[in-house]
């Protein structure tokens, strides 16, 4: 499959509509869920063109991924939910059709700032 370069997150990416930023640097972006399913819902997306977790597997290079890795990490402790301040989040990324994946750009949900209940419904 090949990267839709018109998804919503690529377009966030490119500035052409807005988000409400967490955090940016090299390698990620985090902004708010625009549709919070926890008190908090945040979202950290790599900056470089991946589909989803296996895309990003077989082609990101080792900065970029230790980049999404740290990054990940960042925003749960810039939000108050890493294990050393909060009462820890989850964080969790769907993978095509039967994982729910809406938008093909790879995107780890961050859900916390409550109980996050079971991890399957
Ligand atoms: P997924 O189902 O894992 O692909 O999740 C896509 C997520 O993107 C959903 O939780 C949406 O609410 C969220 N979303 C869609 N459009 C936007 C947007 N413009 N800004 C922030 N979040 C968005």
């Amino acid at each position: 499959m090949k990267y839709d370069e018109k998804n919503i997150f690529a377009k966030i990416l490119r500035g052409e509509i807005p988000c409400k930023k967490i955090y940016e640097d090299d390698f990620v972006l985090s902004f708010h869920d625009i549709n919070p399913q926890k008190k908090i819902h945040a979202l950290v997306i790599p900056k470089g063109n991946y589909i989803d977790l296996d895309d990003f597997s077989k082609n990101a290079s080792p900065d970029e991924m230790v980049g999404l890795i740290k990054g990940i990490s960042f925003v749960a402790k810039k939000l108050g939910i890493s294990a050393d301040v909060g009462k820890v989040y989850r964080a969790l990324a769907n993978i095509s059709e039967h994982g729910g994946q809406e938008v093909p750009h790879l995107h780890f949900h961050l859900f916390g700032g409550e109980k996050v209940g079971k991890m399957v419904e």
